[in-house]
């Protein structure tokens, strides 16, 4: 077999690379790249499917954070509650907006935030949750709601890894008071460059998002606010809204190719498989399996040809960069854990089923 990568980008379904391609070209005809009909169409398209007021593009998913942060008012001198398991753009964000990131251990088996976690680090300067729906799993999101209630608390979901994932028959996005989505090309709704959204309920904040993301402008040479420029082109948009149509479809593909994993995986070695917890349908953005030979198994299938991931190896309260934030080895040993365990495999709409029966087979091999 030839090299398997851990994702490659394949005409899923059929015939969509050239409905791409006419998109583009036909938005290079258009002669209009920025603040267009089809930044507006996609705005208008994805608040529909989310079922929202409004979707605000932007220039990337950890913009959309830092935007809907903003547009809540988090700032200087306010914690946020983030998972310690995650992608380093959530503190990232937070950091920007001048506000702390406070980390909370995930849960072992959704590798999720909870409510009971993050109810652990609520202080008298909290003033935001931010849970991540990761991997393409909804957080337990009514817990999360009660909690931010009672503790008159924002709720801003990092929706990046999980467009058209439900919870509760809910989609993600749609539980906070904000939330921020990102369209880089490997994401489930995923453009042909960067991309995200802040998506709300609330006219108030899209107005801010609207504003901020384009020099705090109401009208040309209008400024209201000092704002950024971090706008979702045309280009994009064109390509996201030949796509979004097609997520569903996506995702169902993830869905099955899951399955597949899930069925032949089962009992083998001492793997853990991926947990869907209740009420949520899981879109798989990451099938991230652990081991206690995580590295081992990794260098087995890689010697077959088989590239796989690590989500995510080194624990952001370990990492140099976030050293002032003064956490040390043992303060979150889920994270810890899941670290030194977890690894991702092959899982992309277009994937062969030779190709993926080629990963199972190396891995039952490994654990005979
Ligand atoms: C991808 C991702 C982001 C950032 O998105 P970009 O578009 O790359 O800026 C933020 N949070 C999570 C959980 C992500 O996976």
């Amino acid at each position: 077999m030839p090299l398997l990568p851990y994702f490659a980008f394949r005409d899923y379904p059929a015939g969509l690379e050239a409905q791409l391609m006419q998109a583009v070209t036909d938005t290079v005809s258009s002669k209009r790249y920025i603040l267009g009909a089809h930044l507006e169409g996609f705005e208008q398209e994805f608040a529909r499917y989310l079922g929202m007021a409004a979707a605000i593009g932007v220039g990337n998913g950890y913009d959309a954070l830092v935007i809907a942060l903003k547009a809540v008012g988090v700032g200087p001198g306010d914690e946020v509650v983030v998972p310690a398991h995650t992608f380093v753009a959530t503190l990232n964000a937070v950091l920007q907006v001048g506000a702390r990131p406070v980390l909370a251990d995930p849960d072992k088996a959704t590798n999720n935030l909870t409510a009971a976690s993050a109810g652990k680090y609520i202080t008298s300067r909290t003033k935001a949750i931010l849970p991540v729906h990761l991997y393409g799993q909804v957080c337990q999101m009514q817990e999360l709601q009660q909690l931010a209630q009672e503790h008159n608390l924002l709720l801003i979901e990092d929706a990046a890894q999980a467009h058209g994932a439900k919870y509760k028959n809910q989609l993600a996005g749609t539980f906070g008071h904000a939330a921020a989505f990102s369209f880089y090309p490997t994401k489930n709704l995923g453009a042909l460059g960067d991309g995200g959204a802040v998506v709300t309920n609330s006219p108030a904040l899209a107005d801010f998002a609207r504003r901020y993301r384009n020099y705090g402008e109401s009208r040309k040479y209008q400024s209201e606010l000092i704002g950024i420029n971090s706008r979702l082109d045309e280009l994009q948009a064109a390509v996201l809204r030949v796509k979004l149509p097609q997520l569903d479809v996506l995702n169902a593909e993830r869905q099955r190719l899951a399955q597949v994993y899930l069925q032949a995986l089962q009992g083998t070695g001492d793997l853990i498989l991926p947990v869907t917890a209740p009420d949520c349908s899981h879109v798989y953005h990451i099938f991230s399996i652990r081991t206690e030979f995580r590295d081992q198994l990794q260098a087995w299938l890689q010697q077959q040809g088989i590239a796989t991931a690590v989500h995510y190896p080194v624990p952001v309260h370990l990492q140099p960069a976030y050293r002032f934030l003064k956490y040390k080895p043992g303060d979150f040993p889920v994270a810890e854990e899941l670290a030194t365990t977890s690894l991702s495999l092959p899982l992309f709409p277009g994937l062969a089923q030779t190709e993926q029966q080629a990963v199972i087979q190396c891995i039952t091999q490994f654990f005979n």
